[in-house]
């Protein structure tokens, strides 16, 4: 089994499962490409929160493949993360905001 779909939403824990493809920019592509100038890579695929009930669908949230995102606008959505942490349980992007921290 793909262990990327063991990753489960860091809202209510319920699985991630595959949702539509979608054109996202990471922030390794932000960083490094930040004009565009190597191409679009076009519509990817997604995952999104499988309970339906989830808050997550009420701001259209959904993750890359790995657990990078959410990719939307989450800040104001006033949603409280398990551990108030948006990366997904079980994913290396949940861990890395739990253990990078900007300098003050
Ligand atoms: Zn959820």
């Amino acid at each position: 089994m793909n262990p990327l779909h063991l990753l489960r939403c860091p809202k209510c824990a319920a699985r991630l499962i595959k949702s539509a493809p979608r054109r996202y920019e990471t922030l390794v592509e932000h960083c490094t490409d930040p004009n565009g100038d190597f191409g679009d890579p076009g519509a990817r695929p997604t995952l999104q929160c499988s309970w339906p009930g989830c808050q997550t669908h009420g701001i259209g949230a959904y993750w890359a493949q790995d657990g990078e995102g959410p990719f939307v606008k989450v800040f104001m959505s006033g949603i409280r993360w398990i551990d108030g942490n948006s990366g997904p349980l079980e994913s290396f992007h949940r861990d890395i905001k739990t253990k990078v921290r900007p300098t003050p």
